[in-house]
């Protein structure tokens, strides 16, 4: 059987990949390790995020952005493999945004309002707003319908107090989807109701709210708390059905939860990191000289395209019109053991330098290594824990019972 491409998808992914070298990656130009933290997606410093964010207008411009949004909000409906070539090509060379719209779009074109979809859609689709993602609680992760942040309706606003918890973003992100309980008497899941906030205008935050940063052990601010006192949202910003806000919260899961680019990204990661070994030396051994590495590295890149492969699967079978449940829950799953396990082979095959993070000027590859270690016990958390996908596989997978 053959798994390739076909030739018009390969040639826009041979395209993205060659508009990421030109238009991106800043050490391809200068080789410049220092540089290597703008390519965490994670990194959020003012530098980072101007440049993240000039990045994705240059998309917009070239006509990308939003090739996979339908024609009637201004997309081209690209097929299910188009995307799957593009968002391979950006991954794999590091692009720190690929396919926009983030998590809201989706949402609002299936749930919106007339008057939501003409507000917010052009705006994601220029790239000129950033919306963070306020679900979970500190008692309200995996069981997310615990969640108890309340919303009272006044007049024409809703009143919300409450707190949520691991908001990626939320410090410099201008608007905010939350999900909030609206009728504390019905059961949990057919009490909650999905809303979208302003978190900060011209950099000024909204009355109410409060954020408490948590960095995490990379030293970066990733995260905040975010505390509501009072804060006043208008009533139309409600997304759906007062209380049905469960269901278009789903919605949002299923795009965050699909993955289907991890592969790329690893690869794309593997072939930097071998042009680093290439060079490297333990005493006075190349370390690809020594054959235990280079059977693990090789493992790695064999499991890496068959992780490749179970994309191309559930690209197929979305192509097909098929809902791919405990496919894309396997492809998580796989994606989030893959989190770690290629940040821990990259930092073992460093040895004692292996740890060092950005900045640490002992540490190969300008700390990234060491930084890709640290961040990586995030991975398989974010997005929904792997053990809830394994539940997902195993009772929609495997048949078995609750
Ligand atoms: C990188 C990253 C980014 C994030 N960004 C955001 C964001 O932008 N917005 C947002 O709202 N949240 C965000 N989160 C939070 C994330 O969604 C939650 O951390 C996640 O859902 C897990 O919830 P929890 O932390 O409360 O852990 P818990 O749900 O308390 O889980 C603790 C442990 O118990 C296990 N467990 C729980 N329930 C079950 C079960 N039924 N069966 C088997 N095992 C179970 C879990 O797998 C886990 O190992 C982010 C998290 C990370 C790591």
């Amino acid at each position: 059987m053959d798994f390739q491409l076909a030739v018009e998808d390969q040639t826009l992914q041979d395209e993205a990949r060659e508009f990421v070298r030109q238009e991106w990656h800043p050490f391809y130009k200068t080789k410049n390790w220092d540089e290597i933290g703008l390519l965490s997606p994670f990194h959020a410093d003012d530098e980072a995020l101007a440049a993240q964010r000039e990045f994705a207008k240059k998309l917009v411009a070239r006509g990308w952005y939003t090739m996979h949004w339908p024609a009637e909000h201004g997309g081209r409906d690209a097929s299910i493999t188009a995307q799957l070539a593009f968002r391979e090509g950006m991954a794999y060379e590091g692009a720190p945004v690929s396919l926009g719209g983030g998590l809201v779009a989706p949402v609002l074109m299936i749930h919106g309002t007339d008057w939501q979809k003409e507000e917010f859609l052009p705006k994601l689709a220029n790239a000129d707003v950033d919306f963070a993602q306020g679900f979970s609680e500190p008692n309200a992760g995996s069981d997310l319908a615990s969640l108890q942040t309340r919303a009272v309706r006044d007049g024409d606003d809703y009143v919300i107090n409450g707190q949520k918890i691991w908001t990626s973003g939320a410090h410099y992100g201008e608007w905010y989807h939350v999900l909030v309980r609206t009728d504390p008497e019905a059961p949990k899941h057919r009490g909650i109701s999905y809303i979208m906030m302003q978190l900060r205008d011209e950099g000024k935050l909204t009355e109410g709210i409060t954020l408490r940063p948590l960095i995490d052990m990379t030293r970066t601010r990733r995260w905040s708390e975010v505390f509501f006192d009072n804060v006043r949202v208008p009533a139309r910003n409600l997304i759906g059905e007062e209380n049905r806000g469960w269901y278009a919260a789903m919605t949002t899961l299923s795009f965050e939860r699909s993955g289907i680019e991890t592969a790329a990204r690893y690869l794309g990661e593997l072939e930097v990191f071998l042009t680093q070994l290439r060079q490297t030396r333990f005493n006075g051994i190349n370390v690809l000289d020594d054959t235990v590495v280079r059977h693990k590295l090789a493992d790695l890149r064999l499991e890496l395209e068959a992780r490749r492969m179970l994309s191309y699967r559930v690209a197929f079978m979305q192509s097909k019109g098929e809902l791919p449940v405990k496919e894309g829950s396997m492809g998580k799953a796989w994606g989030d053991m893959l989190g770690k396990k290629v940040p821990a082979l990259f930092a073992s095959i460093m040895q004692e330098y292996g740890r060092l993070g950005l900045g640490d000027k002992h540490a190969p590859m300008g700390g990234y290594v060491g930084h890709k270690y640290s961040a990586m016990h995030g991975s398989g958390i974010g997005g929904g824990a792997t053990e809830i996908q394994r539940n997902i596989i195993a009772q929609r997978g495997l048949g078995l019972p609750r």
